[in-house]
């Protein structure tokens, strides 16, 4: 069936001119504020670092059904095959050309870069964890540039502004660079970059704060222009609660979705917009899982079995995310990959703070090569988590959800410290041997789980979408 309102959507993406409206391209000065992960505030206040379960338990949680299985299907706003020669060509020729290999990850902060710092990624950059030709290197096809806006900078309505300039930038990123770069909408796209060897950036809007604060409603509507031009994942919250959801962090963490929530589920439905449950609270999570028609998935979470940290996913929710089709994908960051870790090395900069405070101030990606390497001098028997700590929480995600749910969501230029042998995102073919060698389907991790939840989206918006006359 065709849906008119998809396809529309998706052409005025495409048409859209980039660095228009109110948040154009570079108008933001940048400041000292650090990574997003890198978060002392929460972690240094004992009372924030645990979370109470949630009290329903999953098992038990009355009412709690499985989301439709979401066969997937044709893509939106893809073009309908009409004849039906041309499908058996194409899959003649599909079948003479082995499929190649997606990799997709699904968080990075490198958004950050190309807005405020005009960062070249056609280059390869000195400092930071990706770019396009480290892509490259490391194998990855795809990636979402996460579209988060710093609550503590851009309060209120200035965090509409802000989403929108980051929007743009990577918009004018891609336009900029057509042979190496598409901005890619749909699990089709993603696979037809990789095809065609080029890059397929995508975006997610990360916390609902991005769309500002005023009424829900128009912060509905807003929604959907971002996913006009191109957004296809809402994390509901970052650290902060927002008018939508309470937050691993936030001041309520046993409280879950809100009336509004459900309202912004419902539009993501729509929208084909996926729903991501990383930073939320336990009982958002499951509330999410069960208001929404599609999967839901966490864009960069790990398993909290593994690290104890409100940031990683107790078992009974990667469970109910497994049955009902959706996707974690893994956060790289040392401290939640091991929260002792983390303790332990929060503890030395406390203990060293002058030495700590002398280092250049700046960003994550400039200032923390520093900081970790003074961290070793000061503390040599300190043992940062290394790939096989980072193998654990895949190996885990699929033993209790299952081999189609773990996938990777880096974290990249969001976090000061990625595991040892894990600089950047060239060595991402050192985490595949780590897979293989735990004899996880890498295949799956690196791309197909991901491109799942997204196709099942898109089919729950075309079916959610009104039949047209
Ligand atoms: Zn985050």
């Amino acid at each position: 069936m065709i849906d008119a309102r998809a396809i529309a959507l998706v052409i005025v993406a495409l048409s859209a001119g980039v660095c228009g409206g109110i948040g154009a391209c570079g108008s933001t000065q940048s400041s000292e504020s650090s990574s997003e992960e890198v978060d002392p505030v929460v972690v240094t206040d004992p009372a924030a670092e645990r979370v109470e379960e949630p009290e329903p338990t999953l098992e038990t949680a009355p009412g709690v059904e499985t989301a439709p299985v979401v066969v997937a299907d044709p893509v939106v706003g893809a073009e309908p095959v009409v004849a039906a020669e041309p499908v058996v060509e194409a899959e003649t020729i599909e079948d003479t050309e082995p499929a190649p290999l997606v990799a997709i990850d699904t968080h990075s902060d490198t958004t950050q870069r190309l807005l405020d710092e005009h960062a070249d990624l056609s280059t390869r950059l000195s400092d930071g964890h990706l770019d396009l030709p480290r892509m490259r290197e490391g194998g990855l096809t795809a990636v979402f540039m996460s579209i988060w806006v710093d609550p503590r900078r851009f309060a209120g309505e200035a965090g509409w502004d802000r989403s929108r300039a980051l929007v743009a930038s990577v918009r004018a990123f891609v336009a900029a660079h057509p042979d190496d770069v598409v901005l890619a909408t749909t699990a089709e796209e993603v696979r037809a970059a990789a095809r065609s060897h080029r890059v397929a950036f995508l975006m997610g809007l990360e916390g609902a704060h991005g769309l500002g604060e005023t009424e829900p409603s128009v912060m509905l509507d807003r929604l959907g222009e971002l996913a006009r031009d191109g957004v296809r994942y809402v994390t509901i919250t970052w650290t902060n609660d927002n008018v939508f959801a309470h937050a691993s962090s936030g001041a309520h963490p046993s409280r879950g979705l809100t009336d509004a929530g459900r309202l912004l589920v419902a539009r993501m439905n729509e929208l084909g917009v996926m729903v991501d449950v990383s930073h939320v609270s336990d009982r958002t999570a499951l509330d999410a899982i069960e208001a929404s028609r599609a999967p839901v998935f966490a864009s960069h979470s790990g398993a909290r079995a593994i690290g104890d940290h409100p940031r990683n996913i107790p078992d009974p929710i990667l469970r109910r995310i497994g049955e009902t089709h959706g996707a974690v994908c893994i956060n790289y960051y040392a401290q939640f990959l091991d929260p002792a870790y983390g303790t332990a090395r929060r503890a030395v900069e406390r203990e060293h703070r002058a030495e700590f405070d002398a280092l250049p101030r700046g960003r994550s990606w400039t200032t923390s090569a520093a900081r970790n390497a003074l961290a070793r001098r000061l503390a040599p028997e300190l043992h940062p988590p290394t790939l096989r700590t980072l193998g654990e929480h895949f190996a885990h995600v699929a033993a209790v959800a299952g081999p189609e749910v773990p996938c990777l969501g880096s974290d990249f230029d969001g976090v000061g410290e990625l595991p040892r042998g894990m600089d950047d995102v060239s060595d991402l073919p050192a985490l595949f041997r780590e897979l293989e060698r735990r004899h996880l389907e890498v295949r799956a991790i690196a791309g197909e789980n991901v491109l799942r939840v997204m196709a099942a989206t898109e089919a729950t918006a075309r079916e959610l979408a009104p039949t047209p006359r």
